[in-house]
């Protein structure tokens, strides 16, 4: 199991502590709290240690510690043999790079979409300007004007959709969602990579989903190569404007199509995966039969089963 440990300042320990509240297991000897969120179980020590584990500690412990914090990590002999770092230089982002993101994948309804997009260096200013920033901050309104706005501009990008029937059936096939993620970024960026041709470029950035070698191992999977300046980082669209911008196309996009879906089915879908979602669920299954989510959900959520408790 990863893990890695870091050195923290008393401060941080303190805001950490109050920041997994709600995550809190019994403190083991010696500790000052454990709390086990879905990425690691954190455990910080008096002496100032804090040790991540489990499935993604690197992804936990980053809200945590400042680049270059120089972690003393763990390496499995597997990952020794990869001492290459995928964070990005801080001069990637002032520089034309291509940045990819997805959105809907946390909401039951609608598909998959995701975007990769170019943006040369002179160019980032003007988007700047447009208000391309961290689409997690904007409304449904301002990221659908936005991203009008932006495709007038001369951008090299690519969108992808993974609508809900090929979705299922990847599904079912035994694809994990993180695979088809991992599969559509690597083609939106070489959709991109192809449209630019020999326009130089700095990096390639992805909004961290899973750990890189995980990316990577899903991309060999389908006998896809390995891309060359590939760089992965959390939170990637509050520190590049490719990657803003591609979070903005793709939500415009899985807005776009929640609406489409939405008027097929004669219901407004909701977004997310709240109780308002189960109980829409169980309208479409008394209207239509249960095969109708086939066409509009991701069905292997849990919300399928919850809403077996709203059925006539
Ligand atoms: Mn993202």
């Amino acid at each position: 199991m990863p893990q890695i440990v870091h050195t923290l300042a008393k401060e941080i320990i303190t805001q950490m502590r109050e920041h997994y509240r709600a995550y809190m297991r019994e403190t083991p000897q010696g500790a000052v709290f454990q709390a086990k969120t879905t990425d690691a179980v954190i455990t910080a020590y008096r002496s100032g240690k804090v040790l991540f584990q489990g499935r993604s500690p690197d992804r936990e412990a980053a809200k945590w510690v400042q680049e270059k914090a120089n972690p003393s990590v763990k390496k499995t002999t597997d990952e020794k043999k990869h001492t290459h770092s995928y964070t990005p230089p801080a001069t990637l982002f002032t520089t034309s790079h291509l940045g990819s993101d997805e959105a809907g994948t946390g909401d039951y309804f609608g598909p998959i979409t995701v975007a990769c997009v170019f943006v040369k260096q002179d160019q980032i200013a003007k988007l700047k300007q447009t208000g391309v920033r961290d689409s997690k901050n904007l409304t449904d309104q301002a990221i659908q004007d936005i991203a009008k706005d932006m495709l007038q501009f001369d951008i090299s990008y690519s969108l992808l959709v993974l609508h809900n029937e090929k979705y299922n059936h990847l599904k079912q096939k035994g694809w994990s969602q993180g695979k088809m993620k991992a599969i559509l970024h690597h083609q939106a960026i070489q959709n991109v990579l192809k449209q630019i041709g020999s326009t130089p470029y700095d990096g390639i950035l992805i909004d961290q989903f899973c750990e890189p070698a995980v990316y990577h191992k899903h991309i060999a999977s389908e006998q896809e190569a390995k891309l060359d300046k590939m760089y992965f980082l959390t939170k990637a669209e509050s520190y590049s404007i490719a990657v803003a911008a591609a979070s903005i196309i793709a939500r415009a996009k899985f807005l776009q199509e929640m609406d489409r879906l939405s008027r097929k089915m004669g219901m407004t879908l909701p977004k997310g995966a709240s109780r308002k979602v189960d109980e829409t669920i169980a309208a479409i299954i008394n209207k239509e039969g249960r095969s109708a989510l086939n066409r509009c959900a991701k069905t292997h959520f849990a919300n399928t089963k919850k809403a077996e408790h709203y059925l006539d």
